[in-house]
């Protein structure tokens, strides 16, 4: 990408997006092109035709989705189908038709088999049965990493794939029953502190494990990836190091400073046992996460509470 080159960056106003957004900008790029969901319906495909028609846009990073944590995917079942179906399929097709020369599609470590040897290695993809709570989401990315795929075999595109870890980081979404773990249980400890509570609520058994890559880390890799790979298939992002999700929200708890117990829910469900990444393909690439999580949940406290200021 040249430093007036015209990039598109789809969905920049999410946690992601933005992160992507603000990592350009430091690099010197100019010519970046946004648009918000009101501005441009991502899912209807007349808008994105005469938006692509007239943008022309050169590079597009795909960060536009319909996300949400465990109870979100598993509520929104039909929603989240269709609608990352249609914003996939409309942006790709539009970047194959209008000549765009790189577009990278971000999916989600949901993708790999709820039961897949850890760590997750590309190569894992359809080689089992789905989770059952984020299916419809998980369908859809792997739908998107194939049409990517397909468009490069049929017709030479350019497009790649990349799918990240758990994200968290500036700009997440902190609602208390659609939000993933991290962002929830900031914003439960948070609450439970100010209110004098005697504990706070973990969801399900407390022994699932997890990873998590701060957003603007992500951002990092996908500016690297968007200027070093140009394979089909998937990368994997992430840290390469995992924690339960009782050890994590101890972690929390430490660094809001709560002082209460906590309660593990366990009509809530735990979903996938274990996604951890194996990130030796990024790694042997020369690229490497910088935000360990501790600071990093610090840096997201911290814009947590510059958020809620009245
Ligand atoms: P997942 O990684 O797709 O399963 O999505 P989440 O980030 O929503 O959930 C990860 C794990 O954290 C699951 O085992 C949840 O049951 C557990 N968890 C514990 N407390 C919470 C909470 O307050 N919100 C969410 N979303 N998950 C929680």
């Amino acid at each position: 990408m040249e430093r007036h080159s015209k990039i598109y960056v789809a969905g920049h106003r999410g946690m992601v997006g933005s992160a992507i957004y603000r990592k350009l900008q430091q690099e010197g790029y100019t010519n970046l092109v946004t648009r918000t969901s009101s501005e441009l319906d991502l899912k209807d495909q007349l808008a994105v035709t005469a938006f692509f028609t007239a943008e022309k846009p050169e590079y597009v990073f795909l960060a536009a989705a319909k996300v949400g944590g465990i109870i979100a995917n598993n509520t929104y079942r039909a929603d989240f189908l269709y609608e990352n179906l249609c914003i996939q399929n409309n942006v790709i097709h539009q970047s194959y038709l209008n000549g765009v020369k790189k577009l990278m599609f971000l999916g989600s470590s949901c993708i790999y088999p709820k039961l897949a040897p850890q760590p997750l290695k590309e190569e894992y993809l359809l080689t089992g049965l789905l989770e059952e709570t984020n299916e419809p989401y998980a369908i859809a990315k792997i739908a998107g990493i194939k049409l990517c795929d397909a468009y490069r075999a049929q017709y030479n595109c350019n497009f790649i794939s990349v799918m990240p870890t758990n994200l968290y980081g500036y700009n997440d979404n902190y609602h208390p029953q659609n939000a993933h773990v991290l962002p929830a249980l900031i914003r439960k400890f948070h609450e439970a502190k100010l209110n004098g509570s005697a504990a706070v609520i973990v969801w399900g058994s407390g022994s699932p494990m997890r990873e998590f890559l701060f957003a603007d880390d992500l951002a990092d890799a996908c500016y690297f990836l968007m200027e070093n790979y140009n394979e089909n298939n998937l990368i994997n992002i992430g840290t390469g190091e995992d924690l339960t999700i009782k050890d994590l929200a101890l972690m929390i708890k430490k660094i809001i400073g709560f002082k209460g117990e906590l309660t593990f829910d366990s009509s809530k469900p735990d979903g996938t046992p274990r996604k951890l990444m194996d990130v030796s393909k990024l790694h042997n690439l020369g690229w490497k996460h910088k935000v360990e999580l501790e600071e990093g949940i610090s840096l997201a406290y911290q814009d947590f509470l510059n958020k809620i200021k009245p």
